[in-house]
């Protein structure tokens, strides 16, 4: 019999699946990396912002060096844009780093976190890393129901997950919503807002957080660099909060979570308000186009405002996986998400014009066979 290491909470773990590589669906399949079109991993079509790319190679002639710990040129960017002080930031490798930070910093084996049913899968991964246990609130419309998550606070609750907009759902709560929840959870229970998503709100559905972790010490705002800014596969994240938790989360952090060249190219990124504008732009064009095929082909899907929909490919609950086989062999990569509880769908970002329309192309082929 072979020895079973480390805790049963661990063992239990189904690791997160994340978005097929696009060289690895031109192996399988025997295709063309060239002319694949990914759309899996809701990532900016655009790319890397020229600002950030510039900022990179100048910060390429220093790798010999360790990364700035403390971040401070990144944090100073960061104190500019959102006007908080210098201990209410901490830096993560990628946002989720912050997600995961927040449970090891506060959840002792045992102890609950409650969040959402089809909401971010790292939420159950960062609860179970930690022998937390879960409380998973059903779903309203394939949202949160946050009166639902309020009366779902255990005694033994130390940490409430919500995403708006929510992956992979994309629905949206607004401000007086999470405004009532937050004045119900009691205030020794953290309550972390992730918002990765938040820069592709329109102008009159965007609310300051910002102002609420002022309020509340029990706040933790939750940003990323890889959606909007385009920055992905660089790995940078910020979390917001005041001192008492962003002391805890930067004791349990690693020293250099945030390479030299992330650091830069954040700076460059954040600053750069055109590319944003653009990025939003684009994914606006890009959600009318891809919808309005969805409407043609009679595709029911929940209203999105994230860079991705969620759409109904099948009444059958091998329709997701069987109209996922279908658009690899055509080169199309888009996210399956039946490990969600959603094997009727597909989640499908948001890509250039032409990218959206080789998917819908592919679908409408595919559906008519
Ligand atoms: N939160 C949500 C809701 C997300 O969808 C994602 C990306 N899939 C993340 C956090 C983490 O992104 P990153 O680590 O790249 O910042």
């Amino acid at each position: 019999m072979s020895i079973q290491f480390g805790p049963d909470y661990v063992r239990a773990i189904a690791p997160y699946q994340g978005g097929k590589p696009i060289s690895e669906v031109a192996r399988e399949f025997g295709l063309d990396e060239s002319k694949i079109v990914k759309l899996a991993s809701n990532e900016n079509p655009l790319g890397v912002p020229q600002s950030a790319q510039t900022a990179m190679l100048k910060a390429a002639a220093d790798l010999g060096r360790y990364p700035d710990a403390n971040g401070f040129d990144l944090k100073a960017a960061i104190m500019a844009k959102y006007n908080v002080p210098q201990d209410w930031i901490t830096l993560g490798n990628g946002s989720n780093d912050i997600l995961e930070l927040a449970a090891h910093s506060l959840v002792e084996p045992g102890q609950s976190v409650v969040f959402a049913q089809y909401s971010f899968a790292v939420y159950p991964l960062a609860t179970q890393a930690v022998g937390g246990r879960a409380i998973v609130v059903a779903a309203k419309d394939f949202g949160h129901d946050l009166v639902a998550m309020a009366a779902a606070i255990a005694t033994d609750t130390k940490l409430v997950f919500i995403a708006n907009p929510n992956n992979p759902t994309g629905t949206f709560l607004a401000a007086a919503e999470i405004e009532a929840f937050l004045k119900k959870v009691p205030a020794h229970v953290v309550v972390v807002l992730d918002e990765a998503y938040n820069e592709f709100l329109a102008a009159d559905l965007q609310y300051d957080s910002i102002a609420w972790v002022r309020q509340y010490p029990n706040l933790l705002v939750s940003r990323t660099m890889s959606k909007a800014y385009g920055l992905a596969g660089l790995r940078i994240g910020f979390g917001i909060a005041q001192p008492g938790i962003t002391d805890l989360l930067n004791r349990v952090r690693q020293p250099f979570n945030v390479n030299s060249m992330a650091q830069a190219a954040a700076i460059a990124a954040l600053n750069d308000t055109e590319f944003l504008q653009k990025s939003a732009r684009l994914n606006a064009d890009g959600y009318i186009q891809l919808t309005n095929a969805f409407k043609a082909l009679k595709l029911e899907f929940v209203p999105s405002f994230g860079n991705f929909v969620l759409v109904k490919v099948g009444n059958e609950d091998s329709a997701g996986a069987r109209i996922n086989l279908e658009l690899l062999k055509r080169g199309i990569i888009v996210r399956p998400v039946g490990n969600y509880g959603l094997p009727q769908f597909l989640r499908v970002s948001i890509g250039l014009p032409e990218e959206n329309a080789a998917f819908i192309a592919a679908l409408t082929e595919i559906l008519a066979a």
